[in-house]
């Protein structure tokens, strides 16, 4: 998941990059409403953090302009409570859900997450399951399920990246994925490293998961299998 954060107090915007890159999700900041704009139409992102106070161009006019012209990423509103601006106002441009300054960064990750699932591909239930796998995608983590009943499922350890890079996978499971669309979508704009990080992170979860579920289809991309 790739996320969008329009921000001009540098250091909230650098703190909330910071805090969600933690959580596994590839961030991008930008400072100003006419680079958010841009940003924002290029379609690679997954939701935006908007604040509606900016330089260049305010988050109202950056929402409405997205909505305007078809682009239905979901948006999170940072409004000021002695603002002369109020929510109602944000959520009349399109945006999904509003967050009142200040916020703790709890509610913010929480806010995110419910947007995600409310608007994701994967439907009404976070929990996916892949054999005897499950993936819960609200909590953002695996577990393997035991054969007999009255034994516990174990938990399948993964980095945030790690389970980025197979929700990714998930959110198309049965079609094939290429490296680039994971690289969007799981690194930041700031990578400038080797595209092949991918692959090592494809063996990682292979070996963690212990079960084929990852093809690979030569020079495409990866596959996630989806066992019954
Ligand atoms: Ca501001």
């Amino acid at each position: 998941m790739r996320l969008l954060i329009v921000e001009d107090e540098k250091r909230l915007a650098l703190s909330l990059a910071k805090g969600l890159t933690a959580e596994g999700y590839a961030v991008d900041v930008v400072h100003d409403g006419v680079d958010g704009l841009h940003r924002a139409s290029e379609g690679t992102y997954d939701l935006v953090i908007l604040d509606i106070m900016l330089p260049g161009m305010n988050g109202y006019r950056v929402c409405s302009t997205l909505r305007a012209a078809g682009h239905d990423v979901p948006i999170l509103m940072l409004t000021a409570k002695d603002g002369e601006y109020d929510e109602a106002e944000g959520l009349d441009t399109g945006a999904d859900d509003y967050l009142t300054k200040p916020f703790s960064y709890v509610v913010l990750v929480a806010r995110v997450k419910a947007i995600l699932r409310r608007r994701g591909n994967g439907g009404p239930s976070p929990v996916h399951v892949l054999g005897e796998l499950k993936v819960d995608t609200a909590a953002r983590r695996v577990f393997r399920t035991q054969d007999t009943a009255d034994t516990e499922d174990t938990e399948v350890a993964l980095t945030a990246k790690e389970f980025a890079v197979l929700e990714q996978l998930l959110l198309r499971a049965g079609e094939v994925v290429s490296k680039g669309d994971i690289l969007e979508h799981v690194w930041d704009f700031a990578y400038e490293g080797d595209p092949n990080i991918v692959e090592v992170y494809i063996s990682a979860l292979r070996r963690k998961l212990g079960a084929p579920l990852i093809k690979t289809v030569r020079g495409a991309g990866y596959r996630l299998e989806t066992p019954r």
